[in-house]
């Protein structure tokens, strides 16, 4: 349903007034006027959910029009008021943890993949990160390993207890990343691929849908729409900052987006500090606010030897920083009364297919 305010100019004639409440009536909504000091105001409820309010905007003598409804369903949290708990394969992301995910931006060899699992589990992360198929700004840029990388990271991560999230940047990688990840991401860059939306959302697999660089939080909670619409409730939102004209940081991270989601919808969110600030020494300091105002989990950029890295190098933390940023956010997370699993010496035995 779409509900609308509309203000009419301050002396408008009746004849005007009469014109706009007419087509508006005839646009299918249910029109109650309010007559103002200085000017109409009507109220219509009742239209199309689809509804584009512009067709009332541009009618003469209608000076503003407010949307009072969200234009998604699914992902309101008018109609589903309780959080969502997405469960990924046992771990739940939504819920009293504060749930990490780090790992490289690349998935750039065994040893390379190894060493990141061992200690972001070691650490307390529950998920490792990290790309086969990368969405670089330069067609000459590193692209990944494919599905050699995938099988690399899978076999990580099952020897460390950890659960993978990895990109995919069009509909034929599906199936083969639908074989090695417990999570697809779906990047920035591709927020608004509404078929890759749709196609990822039949998978069933759960969705980590970033916050597309130039998006508006209604965007962004539009295009989780797209996955949820496909019968797929399992979407978690990661923000992961946005274009400004601030040039000091790679993007701006828009923390104020974490309470305004979780005001309007009833997804988890998680926070990437690492895409978000673009230079490591910040990246705890975000880290720590994100735990702070509210957000669901972190998904960090973690490396054995990010100096040498194939990309986001120097976003990414070395592993020992990660371990600190660990310790730092689980005190974070205690003070307003959530966890952070806890670290733990050794890797976790698990039965690795
Ligand atoms: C990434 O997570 O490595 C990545 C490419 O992120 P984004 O889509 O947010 O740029
Ligand atoms: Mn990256």
């Amino acid at each position: 349903m779409t509900d609308l305010i509309i203000v009419l100019e301050p002396g408008a004639s009746e004849a005007r007034v009469a014109a706009v409440l007419a087509r508006v009536e005839g646009y299918g909504f249910d029109v109650h006027r309010a007559n103002g000091a200085e000017q109409v105001v009507l109220s219509a409820v009742g239209g199309a959910p689809d509804f584009d309010a512009r067709h009332v905007r541009v009618l003469d003598g209608v000076k503003d029009v407010v949307r009072v409804t969200s234009p998604y369903k699914f992902a309101s949290r008018t109609w589903h008021p309780a959080d969502t708990i997405v469960d990924v394969d046992g771990v739940p992301v939504g819920g009293p943890e504060v749930v990490v995910i780090a790992g490289p931006c690349a998935i750039e060899g065994e040893d390379q993949i190894e060493a990141a699992a061992e200690a972001v589990a070691a650490a307390g992360a529950r998920m490792l990160r990290g790309g086969a198929f990368k969405p670089r700004t330069s067609p000459y840029a590193f692209q990944g390993l494919g599905e050699d990388g995938l099988r690399m990271m899978r076999a990580a991560a099952d020897r460390h207890g950890l659960k993978v999230v990895t990109e995919v940047m069009r509909p034929n990688q599906l199936a083969v990343v639908a074989r090695y990840a417990h999570v697809l991401q779906i990047g920035a860059r591709n927020m608004q691929n509404f078929p890759l939306l749709q196609e990822a959302g039949r998978t069933g697999l759960p969705v980590l849908l970033k916050r597309g660089m130039a998006a508006t939080i209604e965007e962004w909670l539009m295009s989780a729409e797209y996955v949820l619409a496909e019968g797929n409730p399992r979407v978690i939102l990661c923000e992961r900052g946005i274009r400004t004209f601030e040039t000091a940081t790679r993007n701006t991270l828009d923390l104020a987006a974490v309470p305004v989601v979780k005001q309007r919808s009833h997804l988890p969110i998680l926070v990437d500090p690492s895409h978000g600030v673009g230079y490591r020494d910040k990246v705890t300091p975000l880290a720590r606010a994100a735990v702070a105002v509210g957000a669901d989990g972190l998904l960090v950029e973690a490396h054995p030897d990010p100096a040498r890295a194939l990309s986001d190098g120097p976003q990414s933390l070395p592993l020992d920083g990660f371990a600190d940023l660990m310790v730092q956010v689980r005190l974070v997370a205690e003070a307003i009364g959530r966890t952070v699993q806890a670290p733990h010496a050794a890797p976790v035995e698990t039965f690795a297919a």
